[in-house]
């Protein structure tokens, strides 16, 4: 039988306040000094680790530290600054677009805004929500791979779509928890529910997880 609606948003609850105990110094891990610093790190954490950008970001931002100065940067220069976070040749090219696009369109700053964040180049929903919700304190929900992976063991979705997960968690969690919720979860995600070997035997969450593993299972995997 589907669960209600109702449902889900009381069992999130728990959830929620299971992880609001368990990770209390929850936050996002991209070191950054600015709304445009935290735009640029999140567009580099793109298959790559945000331990890894936060690597490369000081040396990045010490030559480049606001769209107007990487407007007139080049792109070569941007990708041997960036090159150990992966794609280097693209995300440089998006950097350098993006800067020069903020400081045409945007008098050199960043857009507290969903739709005119998603037009600046190699911005996607998923950077745009991290962007509003963390640099403007506006609620986005932020869908990464953690939150696609734990929100579908804990049957919260059967989605796999980023943008039809985050329209379905919006309608079951408050909106003063969007923000949280996904820092909430990335720890989980990291620290337990891992993608290759779920720990559901220490897991806080397990009463309230319908894919919980048995011990024995855990044992074998
Ligand atoms: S019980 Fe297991 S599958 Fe469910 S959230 Fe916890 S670690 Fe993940």
């Amino acid at each position: 039988m589907r669960e209600s609606l109702n449902n889900k948003r009381v069992r999130m609850q728990l959830i929620l306040d299971r992880l609001y105990e368990t990770y209390p110094n929850s936050h996002c891990s991209l070191e950054h000094r600015s709304p445009f610093q935290l735009l640029i790190s999140t567009m580099l954490s793109a298959q790559c680790t945000d331990e890894r950008v936060n690597k490369v970001t000081p040396e990045l931002f010490k030559f480049y530290p606001t769209a107007a100065v990487m407007a007139g940067a080049s792109v070569e220069h941007l990708a041997e600054l960036v090159r150990s976070t992966g794609f280097f040749n693209s995300k440089s090219r998006n950097m350098s677009a993006c800067a020069i696009t903020l400081l045409e369109e945007h008098g050199g700053e960043v857009p507290a805004d969903l739709d005119a964040l998603v037009k600046l180049p190699g911005v996607g929903r998923k950077t745009a929500n991290v962007v509003l919700s963390t640099a403007f304190q506006i609620p986005g929900l932020v869908v990464d791979t953690h939150v696609i992976r734990i929100s579908n063991l804990l049957r919260m979705t059967d989605e796999k779509d980023a943008v039809k997960i985050e329209l379905e968690l919006q309608k079951i969690i408050d909106r003063e928890h969007w923000v949280m919720f996904t820092h909430l979860i990335i720890d989980h995600g990291r620290a337990v529910c891992v993608a290759r070997r779920p720990q559901c035997h220490e897991c806080v969450l397990a009463e309230y997880c319908p894919s919980v593993l048995p011990e024995e299972a855990i044992k074998k995997k």
